[in-house]
């Protein structure tokens, strides 16, 4: 399988030929244990010569096939499946990091993901660098106990792009651990491991559910002590991905480069009409000349991705009248399925915040997120079209 393409790779990777049942598709496991016929057969797994289950927190046989999916579209020799995509973060940065440790993270990245090191971590001893990302600037936040530097590539909301062979120099010269957050690329678009980054993690539930009906998360890596320790991590703090949700994963991934191919089209022709109207200020699309990472996202992206940010020209209540206006996106959080999501930014990731602290975090009150699906692009142009002449 590991010489096809990826539209192959989506339906066939990891997968047997012949199942359980003869049936075409995986069966779901509803188990929390897994039986041994004798001691023997204990013992000879407990040594590692028998590769089987044990019990539910450690694996699921419906899990491993989407975990071998995973690993193959991603380029890598193995991947882990959480119940969230925060949870896989959270896990990972546990496993890796100890108390008197420094790690160094790129703004302009998930709320979430900054706020876990920010004020969790920090509470255990880990120090951190927050920096722009940007090769040059990670390589200046290193410190002699810098162990792991973590980027979004592209980030969210800005969408910029880590030129990842930089990246990746720095990584190896200062000896620490790379890990690229690649939600919104997805292994459609690129895969960091090629660029011989360390780990690579998703949000399984944007682009590779891709239908707004499950949460996961996912590391991809080659096999390596690093991750033999965020396996066994999992296997402790629990939050590993049930059976039906691995099914239904399963299930979205087959469709996932197709989608995949959708979505990119859809962004490229959105962006270029919202870039052209004159009620629109500015957009944020690395493909579009106009972005600051236009050319190395040409360089190094299959395609731009489905994610489109944009300002109005307005304040934050001309905005919110904009967004009220649209038919066809949901007013929601989340990307990459099959559905259009829309959202003013500062009013669902950082509603908490004033004015000025979200001055000071980058974020415009005027700046919408479009997170596009596969409808048609025309009837998503007409209706923003529509949309904008009313306010
Ligand atoms: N990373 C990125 C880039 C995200 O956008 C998100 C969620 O929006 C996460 C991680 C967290 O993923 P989850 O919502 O699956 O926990």
């Amino acid at each position: 399988m590991e010489e096809n393409n990826i539209e192959t790779q989506a339906v066939h990777g990891g997968e047997q030929r012949f199942k359980y049942g003869n049936s075409i598709t995986n069966p779901i496991f509803q188990a929390s244990t897994y039986v041994f016929k004798d001691t023997e057969e204990l013992c000879s797994y407990m040594e590692g010569t028998l590769p089987r289950e044990e019990y539910g927190r450690y694996g699921n046989p419906t899990l491993d096939v989407v975990e071998s999916k995973l690993a193959h579209l991603d380029g890598g020799e193995e991947a882990f499946l959480f119940s969230s995509g925060m949870n896989a973060i959270c896990t990972t940065l546990f496993a890796l990091l100890e108390n008197g440790s420094h790690m160094i993270i790129t703004n302009n990245s998930y709320r979430r993901t900054r706020q876990f090191i920010m004020e969790i971590l920090s509470k255990f001893g880990i120090e951190y660098s927050l920096v722009d990302p940007d090769h040059e600037a990670i390589e200046k936040a290193i410190r002699p106990n810098t162990k792991l530097i973590i980027s979004e590539s592209p980030t969210n909301p800005y969408l910029r792009v880590l030129d990842l062979v930089k990246f990746v120099a720095v990584a190896k010269k200062h000896h620490v651990i790379s890990m690229i957050d690649s939600t919104l690329s997805s292994p459609y678009n690129q895969r960091p491991l090629d660029y011989g980054v360390d780990l690579v993690t998703h949000s399984a539930t944007k682009y590779l559910g891709g239908h707004n009906d499950l949460l996961a998360g996912v590391i991809v890596g080659n096999k390596s002590p690093i991750m033999d320790e965020i396996k066994l991590y999992r296997g402790i703090l629990g939050g590993i991905l049930d059976a039906n949700t691995s099914y239904l994963l399963i299930r979205g991934l087959k469709t996932f480069a197709l989608r995949l191919k959708q979505q990119n089209k859809n962004g490229l022709a959105l962006a270029k009409h919202l870039e052209a109207h004159p009620k629109i200020v500015r957009v944020h699309y690395p493909g579009l000349e106009s972005h600051p990472d236009y050319i190395i996202a040409k360089e190094q992206l299959r395609g731009f991705g489905g994610l489109v940010s944009f300002e109005i020209d307005g304040d934050l209540k001309k905005t919110s009248q904009f967004i009220d206006q649209v038919k066809i996106p949901s007013i929601a959080p989340s990307l990459g399925g099959v559905e259009s999501l829309i959202e003013q930014v500062c009013l669902v990731s950082y509603y908490d915040q004033t004015t000025e602290q979200r001055r000071e975090l980058g974020i415009k009150e005027n700046l919408v997120r479009y997170a596009v699906g596969i409808e048609n692009v025309k009837d998503l142009i007409d209706d923003i079209d529509q949309a904008l002449r009313k306010i």
